[in-house]
């Protein structure tokens, strides 16, 4: 069964799935990191999702494409980011999760995440596969200079003011002088 759906917010619950597994298209997810701090969707972003039942376990098999502007850890300012990414893991329910250890452990392979037992965030699938795709480290550019701790100048764009504001400012002169003196 294919579903196409606009928004993001949507909750399957598990006994809804059918046999033949559910195939859930998004055309925009574009809320989806509303809440995030760090980044934010530049353009529009799609999903899409298919679920497949075993026994109380579900196997999610996935997809998401977004453009997300992050903002460069050195000079502040936004630079985008293209994701597509691909995703299989096996969703199993949580208050199974000691004896599921053992099977995530014999099969290394499988890839396992959790959920309630009873319904499936299908939002917060994507939200957690788009925040996977961003690097630790956001830089805009590997030679990015950033910003001058000292004076803010935008080191990329412009000169750093330190040098030639202690020579205009005569009482940083007479400062540095009377450290001199001590
Ligand atoms: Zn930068
Ligand atoms: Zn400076």
């Amino acid at each position: 069964m294919i579903k196409v759906l606009r928004g993001f917010r949507y909750t399957v619950p598990v006994e809804d799935i059918p046999e033949n597994g559910l195939h859930l298209v998004f055309e925009d997810i574009s809320g989806v990191l509303a809440d995030a701090e760090e980044c934010r969707i530049q353009d529009t972003a799609k999903g899409e999702v298919f679920l497949h039942r075993v026994d109380g376990d579900v196997h999610v098999n996935g997809n998401v494409a977004a453009v997300i502007a992050i903002r460069c850890d050195r000079c502040l300012e936004e630079y985008n980011q293209e994701i597509d990414t691909s995703f299989f893991y096996t969703l199993v329910p949580s208050q199974s999760v000691e004896g599921k250890k053992e099977i995530a452990l014999e099969k290394e392979d499988m890839e396992v995440s959790f959920y309630n037992g009873a319904e499936i965030q299908i939002g917060e699938i994507f939200r957690e596969q788009i925040l996977l795709q961003i690097p630790m480290r956001h830089v805009c550019r590997e030679d990015c200079k950033g910003i001058c701790s000292g004076c803010g100048a935008d080191l990329n764009i412009e000169k750093c003011r330190c040098r030639s504001e202690i020579l205009d400012n005569p009482f940083s002169v007479l400062k540095e002088l009377g450290q001199a003196a001590k």
